[in-house]
């Protein structure tokens, strides 16, 4: 917690799991002739066990006011195209549900149409502002600007994780170093969000942008090129579906496989954890909940929960406490030091961004990784490292190396511009979270995989034939 809690909150019975979770801004006392609490809603798209939301509710409640959840659709998001906006629309319809359900109201809004949040502060009275939390540059930005301006209370809620990322204060060199001491806390933080009914209901009608028309409608300079994808539907309810298919008949066998592309053995939640459509606190309670009911086995579930919220929150501690995490300024010392040694090496094959993203390699197994990004918007997780590392081998050094594997990786996939795809660029060509391995051209003491071992790993010809004929990855 960055601050002293507002009196309003003291006055809250706040589980101590949930007092960690929230950072204040902007301290001082709420607007005394304030007409609601305002819950500002970026990265988490969800009403349904989101902490954010609970409090805005809780602060409301002690305050005697409603709740009003502001969403506002930013033109210009850092390397955003069509089919992110479009992924994200169809989760909004889900909240504006859910919201209504509960009481609470729901506005969109648009800075393109002249609307900016603080004015929508001032238009309705807000007695104070609750919002998300969102490690990456831009996003953590706007916070920090909207904590300068504002005259009321402002807090935000790390709800997007299992542990919140401040109970650390630093981030991990390994997954092993951070793994006990993420597990210490699990007892405090894994288990189910107490739901808050609403004392006050919000029932005024207020200008909202019609979720019937493309939320897109006028953005001249949005990247129309990348379009929506079928492989997909965005929103809580589709990640549910998903999730209820995933532990119902894959969970079980994940170990096994979940290093196989050609099979839909993994969950495929990360589109909808990257939205916040689904909480990840809600994932791994389903996972032990089939584990509890002896549908699936401790250790596959242990080894689902450690991709889930080992890996994954390892890598949010990484981009909040490295400025550098989306270039090759990342790397620790040693990466850096055989990196740096190895510039001048040859590289067997050399490629232009542009013919990496058309997917015009020699290599077929990574023309197929590729093709399954650009037209389904998700890579299996085996593929990804296998394209990094090859993007790596053919660009003239490892810096562009790094950049292009970004914009590409940024561009094409829904989950992308989230901290585990700069955290896993950054294991691929740097060797971040991972250790020296055996020395080599280009890559130095950073991890090599070769085509020809990954190829025969899995059914590779099945993979590159399902990219090719166009198959859907999965649901
Ligand atoms: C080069 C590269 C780029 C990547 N880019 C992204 C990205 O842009 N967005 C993204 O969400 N993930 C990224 N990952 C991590 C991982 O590949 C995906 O999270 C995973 O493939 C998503 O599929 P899933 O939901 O079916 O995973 P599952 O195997 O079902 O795992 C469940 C969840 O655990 C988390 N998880 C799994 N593997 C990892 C991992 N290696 N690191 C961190 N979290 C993990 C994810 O949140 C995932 O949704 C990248 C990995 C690499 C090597």
């Amino acid at each position: 917690m960055a601050g002293e809690l507002p009196e309003v909150l003291a006055g809250i019975a706040l589980d101590v799991g949930f007092a960690k979770r929230v950072t204040v801004r902007r301290g001082g006392e709420p607007r005394r002739d304030g007409r609601c609490v305002v819950y500002w809603l970026q990265r988490a798209q969800r009403a349904i066990d989101n902490p954010a939301l609970e409090i805005a509710v809780a602060c409301g409640n002690s305050l005697g006011l409603p709740v009003v959840a502001y969403f506002s659709v930013i033109p210009n998001y850092p390397n955003s195209n069509w089919r992110h906006y479009y992924f994200l629309q169809q989760g909004l319809h889900d909240v504006a549900e859910e919201m209504r359900k509960r009481g609470v109201g729901f506005v969109i809004r648009r800075p393109s149409d002249g609307d900016t949040l603080e004015a929508f502060l001032e238009e309705v009275g807000a007695a104070m502002v609750v919002g998300d939390e969102n490690v990456c540059r831009e996003p953590e930005r706007w916070r920090s600007v909207l904590a300068k301006k504002l005259k009321i209370p402002f807090l935000t809620v790390d709800a997007d994780v299992v542990v919140p990322s401040a109970v650390f204060e630093k981030s991990f060199v390994l997954l092993h170093h951070f793994r006990p001491k993420l597990h210490a806390q699990l007892p405090e933080f894994l288990k189910p969000i107490e739901k808050v009914d609403v004392s006050h209901e919000w029932n005024l009608k207020l200008r909202s942008y019609d979720l019937a028309a493309d939320i897109t409608l006028g953005f001249d300079k949005l990247d129309r090129s990348v379009g929506p994808v079928d492989a997909f539907v965005g929103g809580t309810k589709a990640a549910l579906r998903r999730l209820k298919e995933f532990t119902d008949t894959q969970l079980k066998d994940y170990d096994e496989t979940r290093n196989h592309p050609e099979i839909c053995g993994t969950s495929q939640m990360s589109p909808y954890l990257h939205y916040g459509h689904i909480s990840p606190l809600t994932i791994a309670l389903a996972v032990r909940d089939v584990e509890a009911r002896g549908k699936a086995g401790k250790e596959v579930c242990d080894k689902y929960l450690d991709e889930l919220i080992g890996w994954r929150e390892l890598a949010v501690l990484f981009c909040k406490y490295n400025p550098n995490y989306d270039n090759w300024e990342c790397a620790e010392p040693w990466a850096k030091k055989t990196l740096t040694e190895h510039t001048g090496d040859k590289r067997p094959w050399s490629y232009s961004l542009a013919q990496l993203e058309r997917a015009e390699t020699h290599d077929e197994l990574w023309n197929a990784a590729q093709r399954e990004m650009v037209r389904d918007g998700w890579m299996h997780n085996y593929m990804r490292m296998y394209w990094a590392k090859k993007i790596l081998e053919w660009s003239p050094d490892v810096a562009t190396a790094f950049e292009r594997a970004v914009i590409l990786n940024d561009r094409y996939e829904l989950d992308g511009r989230d901290p585990n795809g700069y955290a896993g660029i950054a294991w691929a060509i740097v060797g971040k979270h991972d250790r020296p391995w055996f020395d080599r051209p280009v890559f130095g003491l950073v991890r090599y995989m070769s085509g020809e071992s990954t190829g025969k790993k899995f059914d590779s010809k099945r993979y590159i034939e399902q990219q090719r004929v166009g198959a859907r990855s999965a649901l």
